[in-house]
């Protein structure tokens, strides 16, 4: 059995209108600041990690910070709850076919891993109807740099599934070299997809196992998950 660790925006889905717009509000408005910084390194950092990053650009510290956090991701939430609809995501029909064959192939389980704090999390997979495939979410909530997530992983598969998985049992699939990157660190296969911010010939630089330009049924793809 393989698990298959889905990033959320830009590989399921895209969401960068309301999603960026509820996030830097809720920032903003917990906090008391502007919060819109600069050269966010997107993807490598989660969204307590672009927090972190912006808000000490404003001089708030990190004890501020780890306080009042939590507040402006339940403020998310809300925001989230009462004002997002399904028109403020567009979900990608390749990804959904291949979270359903992997769901009905009975060879896998699907997890997400996602940068968004879990709130964002379980609101974008809950509007696009995909909640119900996944046995858990990592999230970033809790953690700041991708490269981390993973680790979450290992502990949600044994308490999910009663026993201890290894970095080969995992597939991570996501858009970025970021998403790339932390698969390979804890020994994880990478796909990545052109569907998000890099275009295939920038993710062909990195170490990904495969690179496609959507989740559409292909060979290469079929090969790689039922290996
Ligand atoms: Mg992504």
């Amino acid at each position: 059995m393989k698990i298959v660790l889905f990033d959320i925006d830009g590989t399921l889905m895209h969401t960068e209108g309301f999603s960026k717009d509820a996030y830097f509000s809720a920032l903003s408005e917990t906090f008391e600041v502007d919060f819109n910084p600069g050269n966010i390194p997107w993807g490598w950092l989660t969204d307590k990690g672009i927090a972190e990053f912006g808000l000490r650009q404003l001089g708030i510290s990190q004890a501020t910070i780890d306080a009042k956090l939590p507040d402006a991701f339940e403020l998310l939430g809300h925001k989230w709850a009462t004002q997002a609809t399904v028109d403020d995501l567009i979900v990608y029909p390749d990804a959904v076919w291949l979270v359903e064959e992997l769901a009905q192939s009975g060879d896998h389980e699907l997890a997400v891993l996602t940068a968004n704090c879990q709130q964002g999390a379980e609101h974008k997979t809950r509007l696009s109807g995909l909640s119900r495939f996944f046995e858990f979410l990592v999230t970033g909530s809790h953690i700041s740099e991708r490269d981390h997530l993973p680790e979450v992983a290992f502990q949600n598969a044994l308490t999910s599934f009663g026993r201890p998985f290894q970095g080969s049992d995992f597939i991570v699939i996501g858009d970025t070299p970021a998403d790339v990157s932390c698969a390979k660190k804890w020994g994880m296969q990478a796909v990545a997809v052109a569907t998000g911010r890099y275009s295939a010939e920038q993710l062909r630089e990195t170490p990904a196992d495969l690179v496609l330009d959507a989740l559409a049924p292909s060979d290469e793809l079929e090969n790689l998950l039922f290996a």
